[in-house]
Parts: C-alpha cells; sequence; structure tokens
C-alpha cells in the first residue's frame, strides 16, 4: 500500500519564532544583489516577508536599500542584534570584506557611528560582532563570496570573500556553514530560496542545508550554464556564431558556459524569463570563485572550453549534424503512413479549396 506523505507545519515553532535578516550592504558593494532580489517571483520577496508559505515563520528583513528608516532607526536592528535582543537572527552581507589593516588611519567600509567616540563603525567590526551571535552567516553574490570585482589583482583594499575572513570551516552558533551564494548579481530567486531555506529550518522544517566544496547549495550549482543553455545542441554539432545576434552556440564569441556552474539558463532571470546565453549574452562566469581574473578578456573566444570546441567542429560535430539532417529526411516532416496513401487521404476526404494556378 502506497504511503502518503503529509505535510504538517511545526504551528507552535512557526507562530514562536521571528526570523530576522540583518543585511549588511557594506562590503565592498554596488548593492546590486539587494536591487535584484527586488525581482524574485519563486519566492517573492514579498511572500517571504508576507509569510505566505505554508510552515514558514514570520521574517523580517533590515536591508538599507529597501528600508523606510534611516539613520539610528535604521540602525537599531543591528544594535539589537548585538546586543541579543533579535534571536534568531540571520545575517547576510553583500559586497567583499575589505582588509582594513591595509586601511591606515581611514577605513575602507563602515557604516553607524560609535556613541562613545563618534568613529565610524567598519564593516568589519559589525562582522566580528555580529556572526558570532548569528544563527546562519550568508554571502550574497560573487564579491561576498569569493571577493569578485574589488578583488581583482593589485586591488589597494585587500578584498576578499566572507569564507576567507572568517575561515572556510566557520559555523554558526547553530551549526551552519557559511552559505555562499555567488553571482553578480546573485540570481534573485536562488538568494530568496535560500533566506526562505535557511528560515525553515531555523524552525526544524528543512533537513541541514546542503553545500559544495565551494560552500553554495549543492541543488542550485550542481549543473553548468551549458547543461541548462537552449544552444547546447549547436555547440555538439560544431556549429558556432561568427557575430552577436546569431542564434548558435556563441563559445567562439567568449561564452564560459561549459565550465561555470550555474544555474541561470534554465531557471531564467525574472519569472522564468531570460538567462545570459539563452538570450545571447555570453556566460562570463560571474559565479566562479576566479571572477573575474580568470576570465579575461571576456570577449575572446572562450579558452577554458577550447579542449572541447575543437573536436565538436572539426570531427563528431558535422557528423552528428549531417546524421540528425538524414534522420529528420527520412523520419520528420511527415505525416504517418496509415493517414495517406500517396497524397489522397485514406478517409477518401477531398480538398475543398484548390489552389488557383
Ligand atoms: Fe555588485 Fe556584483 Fe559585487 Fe553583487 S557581486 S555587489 S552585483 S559587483
Ligand atoms: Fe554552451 Fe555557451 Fe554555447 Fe550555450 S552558448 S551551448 S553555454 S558554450
Ligand atoms: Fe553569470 Fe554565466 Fe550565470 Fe550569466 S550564465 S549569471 S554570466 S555565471
Amino acid at each position: 500500500m502506497a504511503v502518503k506523505a503529509e505535510f504538517v507545519p511545526n504551528q507552535q515553532a512557526t507562530e514562536r519564532v521571528t526570523a530576522h535578516v540583518i543585511w549588511m550592504t557594506t562590503g565592498l558593494s554596488c548593492d546590486g544583489d539587494s536591487v535584484a532580489m527586488t525581482a524574485a517571483t519563486n519566492p517573492s520577496l514579498e511572500d517571504i516577508v508576507n509569510q505566505v508559505i505554508p510552515g514558514m515563520p514570520k521574517v523580517v528583513v533590515h536591508n538599507p536599500v529597501l528600508a523606510y528608516e534611516n539613520g539610528e532607526d535604521f540602525m537599531r536592528a543591528w544594535y539589537d542584534a548585538e546586543e541579543g535582543k533579535l534571536d534568531p537572527f540571520i545575517l547576510v552581507l553583500e559586497g567583499s570584506v575589505p582588509n582594513e589593516e591595509l586601511s591606515g588611519e581611514g577605513h575602507w567600509a563602515a557604516i553607524g557611528a560609535d556613541p562613545v567616540t563618534g568613529q565610524p563603525i567598519t564593516t568589519n567590526a559589525w562582522i566580528d560582532r555580529l556572526a558570532p551571535k548569528a544563527a546562519a552567516v550568508v554571502a550574497v553574490g560573487t564579491c561576498a563570496t569569493y571577493g569578485g570585482i574589488p578583488a581583482m589583482k593589485n586591488n589597494p583594499t585587500g578584498a576578499m570573500g566572507l569564507a576567507d575572513y572568517l575561515g572556510w570551516r566557520w559555523k554558526s552558533k547553530a551549526g551552519i556553514p557559511i552559505v555562499n551564494i555567488p553571482g553578480c548579481p546573485a540570481q534573485p530567486d536562488n538568494t530568496t530560496e535560500v533566506l526562505l531555506y535557511l528560515a525553515l529550518m531555523l524552525v526544524d522544517l528543512a533537513p541541514p542545508i546542503e553545500l559544495d566544496d565551494a560552500l553554495r547549495p549543492a541543488w542550485l550549482f550542481g549543473r553548468t550554464v551549458h547543461e541548462g543553455c537552449n544552444r547546447a545542441a549547436f555547440y555538439e554539432h560544431g556549429d558556432f556564431a561568427r557575430e552577436h545576434g546569431d542564434h548558435r552556440c556563441i563559445v567562439q564569441l567568449g561564452c564560459e558556459g561549459p565550465v561555470v556552474k550555474c544555474n541561470v539558463p534554465y531557471r531564467g532571470w525574472v519569472n522564468g524569463i531570460g538567462g545570459c546565453p539563452n538570450v545571447g549574452g555570453i556566460c562570463m562566469a560571474c559565479t566562479m570563485p576566479g571572477f573575474p581574473d580568470l576570465y579575461l578578456p571576456f570577449m575572446d573566444a572562450a579558452r577554458k572550453s577550447k579542449v572541447t570546441t575543437i573536436p565538436a567542429r572539426f570531427t563528431y560535430g558535422p557528423i552528428y549534424k549531417f546524421l540528425r539532417n538524414w534522420e529528420i529526411r527520412r523520419h520528420g516532416d511527415k505525416e504517418p503512413k496509415w493517414r495517406k496513401r500517396g497524397r489522397q487521404l485514406e478517409t477518401g476526404y477531398q480538398p475543398r479549396h484548390y489552389a488557383r494556378t
């Protein structure tokens, strides 16, 4: 007999827990991940803050890009989190962590002012204050996860990803490793889905989050761009575009999709629409730990895929293409034999409209 699993929300926990999200955009950041998140649809940010998903706890998001409050009113949640008044809370970092040991008498990044000294409180100090008290810590965007653009070679700030700052084996007080959601910006639904997942974990409604070696959610980053791309058949045929606007595979225009882990081609960008190579844009590997330095210059033919591009073009690709076209001619574009004898329908029906010649 089939056993039907029944979803029973942990009503008590759901009603008891309010999960706060303290979202720092004060890494070296352009705020692009916060702006992108407002386009999420599955789930949307509104779904999360309005608690519309069955079983989820109440979630309050404190994000300077989205907040109505400003100044000390906005900072109140940060001080409350530090004092243990917001428990549990998820700490989110957007932007890379600067090395304040290199900032001399100034500072690279800060928010809020110390009430005693009047001095700015650096991003590093906030991470040091809040990370040990957070139930989970999330790095959103490639700057926060691996350093990204601010950590390019020869940058003066010593910018780094959150795992390089706290340590790759760091765990929150709830025993959760840092969760990395890379992308420049992070795909909107990836961000909201992970926030929702962690909120459900906090009320024991989701199993421990599964992460890969780069601390990415395994179910979101297990496939390559190429494996989700709607141009992949052209690649297999060795049929490559020479200029932008061509519908064929754009690997020779710089697409790094075959070696990049990202779900954007099959998840789309907004509500399933878009997705870099699907809509004609090369994949420039923005989710990868080596972005951008290892993938420059972006618009040259993708070098990391050369090993497979050349055989696809000059060996099996044209053969596959020839054989598929042959199969289309042989089997495709035809009605089944039982339906017609020659050009006549088996039912004897005569067409009423004849072409006038
Ligand atoms: Fe901006 Fe990209 Fe860095 Fe996010 S990862 S803060 S979008 S530069
Ligand atoms: Fe792969 Fe990029 Fe070509 Fe798509 S466009 S098939 S991701 S190489
Ligand atoms: Fe970034 Fe490539 Fe994914 Fe587009 S497809 S979001 S460029 S990793």
